[in-house]
C-alpha cells in the first residue's frame, strides 16, 4: 500500500478535507489537517445527503453515526409557489433506499461535520487550528500566512470556493455572478403553525424564484434555501448576514406554507450564486485540489458537499494504489467528468424552477401528468447521479 507511512497536508477542514484526512488516515498516512478557524466548525445549515455520498461515509465506517443523527425524508415534493399544488414527487425512504443501496438522508451540517472529524481523530489525524495557508510550492510544500512551510508528500487543497491553491496557479479562473441571490436560515417547528410545517422536502417554484424547506433533527427545526433572481450582486459566502424582512418581502405573494415559514425566521444570511467554470486541471504536480476547490457548484441539485465526499474516498484509494504523481493523475481522470456533469446539471436546473410566462402552466400540467403516468421518473432522472458508488470504481 503506497500511501502507507507518507505524509499527507491538507489544507481545508469542511466536509471535503476532514473525509479526506479520514480516508488517508485509515490507509496508513500520516495526516496533517491545517484549518484556519480556531476550532472545527460548520455553519447553522442543514445538507442533503444523497445515497452517492452515504456510500462513502458507510464506507468510511461512520454509516452508524450518521444515521442516528440524520433524518430520513420520505419524499421530494416539487409544487407550485401559490397554490403549493404537487406536480410531481420523488419518493424517498425505503423505495429510494432499495433502488441505490443507501438511504437519502438530512443532516445538520455541524453533526456531519462532528462525526467527520471525531473519526479522523480516532483514525490519528494531526489536526493544527488557527493555520491560514497561502500557498504551496512543487516539492511539495503547504506554505502558510505566517511565512512558515510545511514539506508532504502530497499536498490537498480542501479550502473551499475561495481557495488559495487555485488563486495561486489558476488566476484566470473567474467566476461570473449568475444574478441569482440564495437566502439560508434555521426555523424552529414550533414557531410554524402545525398543518404549515413541512413533513417532506418540499421545493415551491415560483417565477424567478424557488424555496427548498426540509425537516431536520427529528423534525424541531425547519431549513429553508430561498432563491431569488436578481440584477444587485451578493458576495459569495455562508456568513453574510441579511435581514430576514428582505427575504419577507421577496416571497410575500407566495403560498401560505412559504409565508408560516419565512415569517417564523428570526436570522438569515445572503449568498450570490456563481458559475464557475470548470477548471482544464485539478492539480499540479504534487499538488491536488478537491471539493469546492476543484469545481464549486450552484445549490440546486444540493451535491457540491457530496461530491466532495466522493472526491475523498477516490484520491485517498488512488493515492494507495499508484505512486502520487500517478495516483493524483488517476483520481483527475476517475472525477473530472462526473463532476462537471454535475456542475452543469445544477446549473440548468433554475431554468425549470424558476418558469414565467405562458410556458410555465403547460410545463406545470405536463409535470402533473407525467408524475401521474410515470410515478418513477422523478427518481430515474437522478439514477446517474445517485445510484454511483465510487467506493466500489
Ligand atoms: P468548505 O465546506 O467550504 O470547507 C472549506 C474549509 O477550508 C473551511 O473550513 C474553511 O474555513 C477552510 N479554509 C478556507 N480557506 C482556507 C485557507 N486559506 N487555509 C486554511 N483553511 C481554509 N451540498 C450538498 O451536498 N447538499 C446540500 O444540501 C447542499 N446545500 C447547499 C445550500 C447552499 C445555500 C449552498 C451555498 C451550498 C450547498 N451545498 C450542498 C454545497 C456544499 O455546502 C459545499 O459544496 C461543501 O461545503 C464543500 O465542501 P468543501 O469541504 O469542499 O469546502
Amino acid at each position: 500500500m503506497t500511501l502507507d507511512g507518507k505524509t499527507v497536508a491538507i489544507t481545508g477542514g469542511g466536509i471535503g478535507g476532514t473525509a479526506a484526512a479520514l480516508a488517508c488516515a485509515q490507509r496508513g498516512a500520516e495526516t496533517h489537517l491545517f484549518e484556519r478557524a480556531d476550532a472545527l466548525l460548520e455553519v447553522g445549515a442543514g445538507l442533503q445527503l444523497s445515497p452517492n455520498g452515504m456510500k462513502v461515509l458507510d464506507a468510511l465506517g461512520l454509516g452508524a453515526r450518521i444515521r442516528s443523527v440524520a433524518s430520513r425524508p420520505r419524499a421530494i415534493e416539487l409544487r407550485d409557489h401559490r397554490h403549493e399544488r404537487l406536480l410531481m414527487q420523488v419518493p424517498l425512504g425505503d423505495a429510494y433506499e432499495r433502488r441505490h443501496g443507501a438511504p437519502y438522508l438530512h443532516i445538520h451540517r455541524a453533526d456531519l461535520l462532528d462525526v467527520l472529524v471525531e473519526g479522523a481523530r480516532a483514525a490519528g489525524v494531526h489536526v493544527h487550528l488557527g493555520r491560514e495557508s497561502s500557498g504551496y510550492t512543487p516539492d511539495p510544500t503547504l506554505d502558510f500566512e505566517t511565512g512558515t512551510r510545511f514539506p508532504a508528500d502530497v499536498v490537498i487543497g480542501a479550502d473551499g470556493v475561495h481557495s488559495a491553491l487555485r488563486r495561486q496557479s489558476w488566476s484566470g479562473h473567474t467566476p461570473s455572478f449568475t444574478g441569482q441571490v440564495a437566502w439560508r436560515g434555521l426555523v424552529p417547528a414550533d414557531a410554524v403553525p402545525e398543518g404549515l410545517v413541512p413533513a417532506a422536502t418540499t421545493l415551491l417554484m415560483g417565477p424567478g424564484r424557488h424555496l427548498v424547506l426540509y425537516p431536520l433533527r427529528g423534525g424541531a427545526l425547519i431549513n429553508f434555501v430561498a432563491v431569488e433572481e436578481r440584477e444587485g450582486w451578493a458576495e459569495e459566502g455562508w456568513s453574510i448576514p441579511d435581514d430576514p424582512a428582505n427575504l419577507r418581502v421577496a416571497f410575500a405573494d407566495w403560498g401560505p406554507t412559504a409565508r408560516a415559514v419565512l415569517g417564523a425566521c428570526e436570522e438569515t444570511f445572503l449568498w450570490g450564486l456563481f458559475v464557475h467554470p470548470p477548471l482544464d486541471r485539478w492539480s499540479d504536480g504534487r499538488m491536488v485540489l478537491m471539493g469546492d476547490a476543484a469545481h464549486p457548484m450552484l445549490p440546486f441539485i444540493a451535491q457540491g458537499a457530496v461530491m466532495a465526499l466522493e472526491d475523498a474516498w477516490t484520491l485517498a484509494s488512488c493515492l494507495d494504489s499508484h505512486d502520487v504523481p500517478d495516483g493524483v493523475a488517476r483520481y483527475e481522470s476517475l472525477r473530472r467528468d462526473r463532476a462537471t456533469r454535475v456542475q452543469t446539471t445544477a446549473q440548468g436546473q433554475a431554468r425549470l424552477y424558476h418558469l414565467d410566462g405562458p410556458l410555465r402552466p403547460i410545463i406545470h400540467l405536463g409535470m402533473r401528468m407525467v408524475g401521474a403516468a410515470r410515478p418513477d421518473f422523478g427518481s430515474a432522472r437522478f439514477d446517474w447521479l445517485h445510484g454511483h458508488d465510487v467506493t466500489v470504481d
